[in-house]
């Protein structure tokens, strides 16, 4: 057996325990965005840092800048002279659950159903921060050191759009410089066949609200006179997009980069049958694609923006009665084509709404953060070894892949560390429902990443050289 198969058998022989670490940090509601758990974010980040030190990481601690949440940092530096250090990221915070009725099982207690891991935080993104934990000690158990030096990061506020990691990143340089950087919070192409991640969508988001009146009027009083403010907001929102679904705000697709013709050619699997895609994502029968159906699928996801209205407030139906709402707001979330500028896009989109707000109701709008979209060039040695390492995990090779989604601490990692190559993969794969209802983790995959994580380690300290 060589070095790395023997690591490779200990992430099998590990794979119970990993299992039930992964529970237990699912059982803590990490919720970032929610201030009430606040304390929660707290424990996770302790939970996190128990498992990075009881599988050998060095110098784990928390760390934050200002009112961050916590992040968890830790390291293992002992490798041979000109050994690259590789940075792994994952982040140990979660969406909110969404509606919990809509569970087949508590959001918060981790329950097996065919194969699949369910629970927050299953996918995205605590089996990161595990597999990273499970890489690092199947070499420490098996060989009493690594191929390469690692520095581990575990963000503890990805899910609210990393609002200090650059202010993190350059106030901890020093204990955070590295040659290469594994970014754990991506996903696989589809169940079995591993992803590398090179390009993902940007991000805008703004509240706006619109008001008709101090405060509800009787529908019987005012009705045919006073406008509704929730019909105001439906027709609002609906001039936002044409009849195909794509974007209608003036001047949105200015900035759109053009992909390449080898951005363009069309992917196997994929864009040959848009309608599986659909099923696969679980589009109701009947239900229609939207966007410009002359560009292909994987463009419209990857490369071009959308709109999605994320939530609305008026009166709920439990409790209404005929009145008049007073006012009415909805929050908008733009995924962002390569090229734009969140801060253009945002403009664009305020001068759009004050035009079109109907019969002269008083209009509130409140930019929300953004982040633009990120792309690189996906050559070189080090994703010439992520591909090996994913072959070698998965027994196939990986896809290379553009994301629809946005992951905005991928921008500020680049910046901050000058152009070092960043891999992105991870554990979700297109039916793990990250962010949704019933988020699930495939485990069979993830086991094989943890054993790509493992092949991964090797390649890159034969490939990639420590910077001088
Ligand atoms: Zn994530």
């Amino acid at each position: 057996m060589t070095a790395v198969d023997d690591a490779v058998a200990a992430v099998d022989a590990g794979q119970d325990r990993a299992r039930a670490e992964l529970e237990a940090l699912v059982r803590i509601p990490s919720i970032s965005a929610d201030p009430d758990h606040r304390d929660d974010v707290h424990s996770s980040a302790e939970a996190t840092a128990d498992l990075l030190r009881a599988h050998g990481l060095e110098s784990v601690r928390l760390a934050n800048v200002g009112s961050s949440h916590p992040y968890v940092i830790g390291e293992w530096m002992h490798a041979d002279a000109g050994a690259p250090t590789v940075l792994l990221y994952a982040h140990h915070d979660v969406q909110p659950p969404g509606i919990v009725d809509n569970w087949e099982s508590d959001p918060f207690e981790p329950a097996e159903r065919g194969g699949r891991l369910y629970g927050r935080g299953s996918a995205d993104d605590k089996a990161g921060a595990v597999a990273h934990a499970h890489a690092v000690a199947a070499w420490l158990s098996t060989r009493g050191g690594l191929p390469c030096n690692v520095r581990v990061l575990v963000e503890g506020e990805e899910e609210i759009g990393s609002p200090t990691l650059h202010a993190f990143l350059e106030a901890h340089a020093n204990e955070l410089r590295s040659d290469v950087l594994v970014l754990a919070d991506a996903g696989n192409w589809k169940v079995g066949v591993p992803g590398l991640t090179y390009s993902l969508r940007g991000l805008a988001a703004a509240d706006i609200e619109v008001r008709a009146l101090d405060g509800p009027v009787h529908s019987g009083m005012a009705g045919g006179a006073v406008p509704d403010p929730a019909m105001a907001l439906a027709r609002l929102l609906s001039s936002l997009v044409d009849e195909r679904g794509d974007l209608a705000i003036d001047g949105v697709w200015e900035d759109v980069r053009s992909p390449t013709e080898q951005e363009q050619a069309p992917i196997p699997g994929l864009d040959g049958d848009p309608s599986a895609f659909g099923r696969s994502i679980g589009l109701r029968p009947g239900v229609e694609l939207v966007g410009d159906p002359a560009k292909t699928l994987h463009e419209r996801l990857w490369f071009r923006p959308s709109l999605t209205v994320i939530g609305i407030d008026t009166h709920p139906i439990k409790g209404s009665s005929n009145q008049i709402v007073a006012r009415a707001s909805a929050r908008l979330s733009l995924r962002l084509a390569p090229g734009e500028e969140p801060d253009r896009v945002i403009e664009q989109l305020r001068a759009h709404v004050e035009q079109h707000v109907p019969w002269g109701l008083e209009l509130r709008f409140r930019a929300l953060e953004g982040a633009p979209a990120w792309q690189t060039d996906p050559t070189g040695p080090a994703f010439d070894a992520a591909r090996r390492a994913l072959r070698a995990g998965f027994g196939t090779d990986p896809v290379l892949m553009g994301v629809g989604g946005s992951i905005p601490f991928v921008g500020p990692f680049a910046d901050a560390f000058g152009g070092i190559p960043a891999l992105l993969l991870g554990p979700a794969d297109p039916q793990s429902r990250i962010h949704g209802e019933n988020e699930s983790l495939h485990l069979g995959d993830w086991r094989s990443l943890i054993a790509s994580e493992v092949h991964l380690l090797s390649e890159l300290a034969v490939s990639v050289r420590a910077r001088a």
